[in-house]
C-alpha cells in the first residue's frame, strides 16, 4: 500500500508518514499542491491523504484535477475545517472520506484501510469511452462537453455497456445484468431503452458508439468497426463473437 500525503504542515505531515511506517505502509509527502497533483497524476497511489488548506493549489482544486485527469485513487480529506459546507463541497468534488483535525493516527489508519480496500474491490468510479463520460460517484454523464440526462434505467444500462466497453453483450446478458431477469424472447425492452440511448449518447455525432451486431447483441465503443474487437480476452465474448456473421454498425 503506497499513500500520498499532500499537506504543507511539516509536523502533520511527518506524524502521518511515521505512522504508516510503523504499519509497513509506504507513504511520500507533497507539501505543496501542484507538486501533489503532478505526483498523483504520474505515479501510482493506492491513496491520497489530502489537507484542504494548501500553497500553490487549494485541496478542492487538487481535487478536481486529478478526478478531471481520470484519476480515481481513492482521497481521505484530512483538515481543521469542520464545517459541513467544506465537507460537502470535498465529497462533490470527488473525496471519498473526511477525517477532522485533531484526530487519531488509529482512525486514518483505519479509515485508511477501508479505502482501499473499498477501492481494489471496485473499479475507477470514471468510465471513459471516447468522448464519452459516466462518473459513477456523481452518476453524471457527459459526451464530449455536453451533459446529458438519463433516467435510472438507461443509466444502468449505460453503465453496463460501458463497464463492458468494447464487449459484445448479448440481450441474455444485458437483461441479466441491468433488469436482474431473464426476458421471454420476444420483448423488445431492451432494444428500446437501446434506442432511448442512442436518441441521447449518440443523435448528432458523427461517431455512434452504440453499435448493433447482429444475432449477437450490442456493443458500445470508439472503435470505428466492431469487427477490430473479435478475440478479445474474456470468454463470454469469445463465445459470441466465434463466427463470420456480417457486422451491422447501426
Ligand atoms: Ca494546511
Amino acid at each position: 500500500m503506497r499513500v500520498l500525503i499532500v499537506e504543507d504542515e511539516a509536523k502533520v505531515a511527518s506524524f502521518i508518514a511515521r505512522g504508516y511506517g510503523e504499519e509497513g505502509i509506504e507513504s511520500l509527502v507533497a507539501s505543496e499542491g501542484l507538486e501533489g497533483a503532478r505526483l498523483a497524476e504520474s505515479q501510482s497511489f493506492d491513496l491520497v491523504v489530502l489537507d484542504l488548506g494548501l500553497p500553490g493549489l487549494d485541496g478542492f482544486s487538487f481535487l478536481e484535477r486529478i478526478r478531471a485527469a481520470g484519476r480515481g485513487v481513492p482521497v481521505l480529506i484530512l483538515t481543521a475545517r469542520d464545517s459541513l459546507p467544506d465537507k460537502v463541497r470535498g465529497l462533490e468534488a470527488g473525496a471519498d472520506d473526511y477525517l477532522p483535525k485533531p484526530f487519531a493516527f488509529e482512525e486514518l489508519l483505519a479509515r485508511s484501510r477501508a479505502l482501499v480496500r473499498r477501492a481494489q474491490g471496485s473499479p475507477s468510479p470514471v468510465l471513459k469511452v471516447g468522448d464519452l463520460q459516466l462518473d459513477q460517484r456523481t452518476r453524471r454523464v457527459r459526451r464530449g462537453e455536453t451533459e446529458i440526462v438519463l433516467s435510472n434505467r438507461e443509466y444502468a444500462l449505460l453503465e453496463y455497456l460501458m463497464s463492458r466497453a468494447r464487449c459484445v453483450l448479448s440481450r441474455t446478458m444485458i437483461a441479466e445484468q441491468v433488469w436482474g431477469i431473464v426476458f421471454d424472447t420476444g420483448t423488445n425492452t431492451i432494444d428500446v431503452y437501446i434506442n432511448y440511448l442512442r436518441g441521447k449518447i449518440d443523435a448528432g455525432h458523427e461517431l455512434k458508439l452504440i453499435r448493433t451486431v447482429r444475432g449477437r447483441g450490442y456493443c458500445l465503443t470508439d472503435e470505428p468497426e466492431v469487427k477490430r474487437l473479435v478475440g478479445g480476452d474474456e470468454p463470454e465474448v469469445k463465445k459470441l463473437v466465434g463466427g463470420d456473421e456480417p457486422v451491422d454498425e447501426t
